[in-house]
């Protein structure tokens, strides 16, 4: 059974964190769409340049764009596996669009970690990222350097509070309709994201157990009717 997981959750809800401690712990790359688009914007490839001006606006770059990347990236051979998607879906179209993609693969198992939005401009406003490694600190606004590798650390563009504010607009309008999307699924779990990171990662843990059991039942159950 591999596990084909999307981690849905608001900018600031801890999705990227808890990305990279579940791909570590399962041995599944992490794919966040915001990365490769990060990536192409620092080595001004022509999505870079088309990304950075949408980004920096907090708007959403087109369906069509983003579903060609996650298409290409879900072929790999690193995530015949499993994955964790962190950053897509975004819109409706972009997850009936996986969902084609995934078609003859095992079941998706959706994780909502949800977080208030007075919290999440409080929680972005303090984040900061190391412009040299590119690892996260929640309350790095008390410190300069990177405590890992001593690079820079500094405030992502879009993470000023004007900013945050639209991209929690934006994300009400095209990535809430998401979650009714998908609410109704077996595969799909609430996580409150308003607890410590730790516990966050706890839940999350014990919910990708459960839902792991509830794919490998649907498959059997599919196997059976066949
Ligand atoms: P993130 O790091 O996931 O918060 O993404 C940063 C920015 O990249 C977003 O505010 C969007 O402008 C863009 N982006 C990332 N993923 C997507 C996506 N699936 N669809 C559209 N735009 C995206």
């Amino acid at each position: 059974m591999a596990l084909n997981i999307v981690l849905l959750g608001s900018p600031g809800a801890g999705k990227g964190t808890q990305a990279v401690q579940l791909a570590g712990a399962r041995k599944v790359p992490k794919i966040s769409t915001g990365d490769i688009l990060r990536e192409a914007v620092q080595s001004a490839t022509e999505l870079g340049r088309t990304a950075k001006a949408i980004m920096d606006r907090g708007e959403l770059v087109s369906d069509d764009v983003m579903i060609g990347i996650v298409r290409e990236r879900l072929a790999r051979d690193d995530a015949r596996a499993g994955f964790i998607l962190d950053g897509f879906p975004r819109t409706v179209a972009q997850a009936e669009a996986l969902d084609a993609i995934l078609a003859d693969r095992d079941p998706l198992m959706v994780l909502d970690i949800a977080v208030s939005p007075d919290e999440v401009v409080r929680r972005l406003g303090a984040r900061r990222v190391c412009g040299a490694c590119g690892a996260i600190f929640g309350d790095g606004a008390a410190a300069a350097v990177c405590p890992t590798c001593g690079g820079t650390l500094v405030q992502r563009s879009d993470d000023a509070e004007s900013v945050v504010r639209e991209r929690l607009k934006v994300y009400a309008r095209d990535t809430e309709p998401l979650t009714r999307y998908y609410r109704e699924r077996r595969t799909f779990a609430e996580i409150d994201g308003a607890q410590p990171a730790d516990e966050v990662g706890r839940a999350v843990s014990e919910a990708v157990d459960r839902l792991q059991a509830v794919a490998r039942q649907s498959v059997d159950d599919a196997g059976v009717k066949a």
